[in-house]
């Protein structure tokens, strides 16, 4: 009998997550003996906790908020996604060497395309510029996004970002006067603040969304509905929440450590469900 495979969600704190719930559903769909499990995990034992992902019972990990960066010195070597970003969120435990990948790049790549969005030669607004963000305009990049305004609270931080892709992006802020004139050429506007994860809060004026063409699409990457969505159905706009991106990250996470196809049907479901109750 092979030994059960155990995969770690890594961060700190955790609190509610779904991940177990549909990584869980997929081993048992797939007749894995293996199981998710969480690991809140204080910054002192961070080194420890990875160094457990070197045994052969271990699959690898996610890992989440504060330490995608974090991981990088514990690490073998580095997928070249992850390198470029300079952040991990899986680590595949390869016969005991640990290679970090970065899977929210193309996790929001394939729920993008799962939709049938275009963004090839097209505007797109990103809100934000965090941990998120990066992965955000790394994955539109490699779409051949037209252009891409990256609007933050802070704008020193969007500018950090924009002047690594100085051919497709401008940095601004996240007021009226920021985005008035951009919105209505604006295909689609994505939320990568982390406005709205608690509470009924807004990342930008809900009147602002009146500027958008009405083709536009909304996508918040809070796995909920939030009140930037709720704004934009008002508006009987396209409006996407997190959950893809989450699926998708997670199947290819999966895919890295088990060698199978995800069964991504059973993962959206278990999901789904999971976030109902
Ligand atoms: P970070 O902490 O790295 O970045 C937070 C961002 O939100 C910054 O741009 C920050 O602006 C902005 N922000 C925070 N508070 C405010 C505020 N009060 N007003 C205006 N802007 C604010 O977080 P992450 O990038 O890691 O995560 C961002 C969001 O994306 C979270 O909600 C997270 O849950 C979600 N997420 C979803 C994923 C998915 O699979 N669906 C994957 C990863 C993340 P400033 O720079 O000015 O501080």
């Amino acid at each position: 009998m092979p030994t059960p495979k155990c995969a770690l969600l890594i961060g700190h704190p955790l609190g509610h997550s779904l991940s177990p719930t549909f990584h869980n559903a997929a081993f048992r769909a797939a007749g894995i003996d293996a199981t998710y499990r969480l690991a809140d995990v204080l910054p002192e034992n961070l080194a420890a906790t990875v160094a457990t992902l070197r045994a052969t019972d271990m699959y690898g990990a996610n890992v989440t908020v504060p330490y995608k960066q974090d991981v990088l010195p514990f690490l073998d070597a580095l997928s070249d996604e992850a390198a470029a970003l300079g952040a991990v969120n899986t680590i595949v435990n390869n016969d005991g060497k640990l290679v970090g990948l970065n899977t929210d790049v193309p996790g929001f790549a394939a729920d993008i395309r799962a939709r049938g969005i275009v963004v090839a030669g097209r505007p797109v607004i990103l809100l934000g510029a965090g941990g998120a963000a990066r992965a955000v305009i790394a994955a539109l990049a490699g779409m051949a996004v037209g252009r891409l305004v990256i609007a933050n609270r802070t704008t020193e931080r969007a500018s950090a970002i924009q002047r690594q892709y100085p051919a497709i992006a401008t940095a601004t802020g996240i007021t009226y006067h920021d985005l008035s004139t951009t919105l209505p050429d604006t295909a689609l506007l994505v939320n990568a603040t982390s406005v709205g994860l608690h509470g009924d809060e807004i990342p930008i004026a809900a009147e602002l969304l009146d500027l958008l063409p009405p083709t536009a699409v909304v996508y918040d990457l809070i796995y909920r509905p939030t009140a930037l969505l709720r704004a934009a159905q008002q508006r009987n706009m396209h409006a996407i929440d997190g959950l893809g991106m989450l699926i998708h990250q997670g199947a290819l996470a999966w895919e890295a450590w088990t060698g199978h196809n995800a069964p991504l049907n059973v993962m959206w479901q278990a999901a789904y469900d999971a976030r109902a109750r």
